[in-house]
């Protein structure tokens, strides 16, 4: 990536770009962005774009509000393989020449910071699954290969090579990108695909998770398709979700391996603190880790899926390489955060994640031993509390948890956990009001 105005000038000549797309995301980790032809570089580097912040919405603006000007991260431009000329920049924003903290993307720098403090680099691995969709005139939307329809189609071989197109189109793309794409796989869902590739600092993953999303969307489009992120799009199948795998490095030094963990599962001392941390503060960290109404329809302990197993965890647990936890420990020196949806914003999520986990750090907590079996059947009988039901339940946690409010910071108004859950009770009461067709059957005649 280029490192400067200098290098980044040469890139976008050699790359032919002659747009930039200026981007940053809203709260919802929706990307919003101007066009900017190239030839404004040396402006648009110095000046930066300027936005009415309320229209992105999220960003603790009003209309009267004055200009929310995003400066670009030279660092993280790409070029986009599926639009010839275009490329994309992620940027900072700023309001009246200071960082505006209502940003998520500086509530991720701000917890790098922190660490970076300490002599330690986070980084990040990330899994996006989403399902590949056609929507109808009516608005319902239905797998989009007709054919994919087995009962159980994790890793099915034909329909991969059925939607070969898209999936070698997305797997194009990000090579491009030069994010080392390993492989592109069938989920566990019909419609459901995910693609994996190299993990890198956290920052740059967060931006990556951006990018993919936006490049996945527009490759389904140009076949009339939709790529949907949702958490939860059909009631009966497994949801979608955005796994993190996360370690802890001092140089080249990984923080989380001991090969001499008496539990045998290759963890160092700080990597269960962080896994301590991260199960404790799990309540609140799910309003940033699963932030939708249809995010709490995928976790497992109210999941209704015909599939073996919605594989989203139900309950606050660690185990070893088992998937039936909210934390797997894959491999040693990292672990991986099943928690996490696809519909995350990648920045809040990975903020509040490193935020747990370096404060079960701080306090040198310990997580108990791993639980073994598969969870998803035995939690409830293992008298185990499940995670919040609902966005709602999520958010109260999130707004009484000390921790995560000092890590998401202070804002002009208050403090931003406090807007966060206000946008997000919000949300929740906007789903709330609304009367289902479930509503109509079951109680029509009550
Ligand atoms: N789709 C599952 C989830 O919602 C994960 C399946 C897997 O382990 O890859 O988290
Ligand atoms: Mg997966
Ligand atoms: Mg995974």
């Amino acid at each position: 990536p280029p490192r400067n105005a200098e290098e980044l000038a040469r890139a976008v000549a050699r790359d032919g770009v002659e747009f930039l797309l200026v981007m940053f995301v809203n709260l919802h980790g929706r990307p919003c962005a101007k066009l900017a032809p190239v030839r404004t570089l040396d402006q648009l580097l110095s000046e930066g774009l300027g936005f009415a912040g309320n229209c992105a919405g999220g960003l603790g603006q009003s209309s009267g509000d004055p200009d929310l000007v995003a400066i670009p991260d030279v660092t993280s431009y790409a070029k986009v393989p599926l639009q010839e000329g275009l490329g994309i920049i992620q940027c900072d924003l700023y309001v009246e020449g200071r960082p505006w903290p209502y940003a998520p993307r500086w509530i991720l720098r701000e917890q790098i910071a922190r660490l970076a403090d300490q002599g330690r680099e986070l980084k990040v691995g990330a899994e996006p699954e989403y399902f590949l969709v056609k929507r109808a005139e009516d608005g319902s939307i239905a797998v989009a290969d007709e054919l994919d329809t087995a009962p159980s189609p994790g890793y099915d071989a034909g329909a991969a090579t059925r939607s070969f197109d898209h999936l070698s189109t997305v797997s194009r793309a990000i090579d491009a990108l030069g994010w080392e794409n390993y492989s592109n796989d069938h989920e566990d869902a019909n419609g459901q695909f995910e693609h994996n590739f190299g993990y890198a600092e956290a920052l740059r993953t967060a931006d990556r998770v951006v990018v993919f999303r936006h490049l996945a969307r527009m490759a389904a489009q140009r076949s009339g398709l939709v790529a949907t992120f949702m958490p939860k799009p059909f009631g009966h199948l497994t949801g979608s979700g955005l796994h993190l795998h996360v370690s802890l490095w001092e140089g080249d030094t990984s923080l989380f391996t001991d090969p001499g963990d008496p539990r045998g599962l290759g963890t160092s001392k700080l990597g269960y603190s962080f896994i301590a941390g991260l199960l404790e503060h799990a309540p609140g960290l799910l309003a940033l880790t699963c932030p939708t109404v249809n995010s709490y329809k995928r976790l497992s302990a109210g999941a209704d899926t015909r599939s073996r197993s919605s594989w989203a965890p139900g309950y606050a647990t660690y185990g070893g390489n088992n998937r039936t936890h909210l934390v797997r420990i894959p491999d040693t020196g990292r672990i991986e955060v099943r928690c996490v949806d696809a519909a995350a914003n990648p920045y809040l999520a990975i903020a509040g994640i490193a935020a747990a986990g370096a404060d079960g750090i701080a306090r040198g907590a310990d997580p108990g031993d791993p639980l073994t079996g598969d969870l998803e059947a035995a939690g409830a009988a293992a008298g185990l509390r499940p995670l919040p039901p609902t966005l709602l339940h999520a958010v109260d946690e999130l707004a009484r948890d000390g921790a995560l409010r000092e890590a998401l910071g202070k804002v002009p108004g208050g403090e931003y956990a406090d807007y966060y859950a206000a946008v997000k009770r919000e949300e929740f009461a906007e789903f709330h009001r609304q009367v289902t067709a479930w509503e109509i059957e079951r109680y029509l005649l009550v």
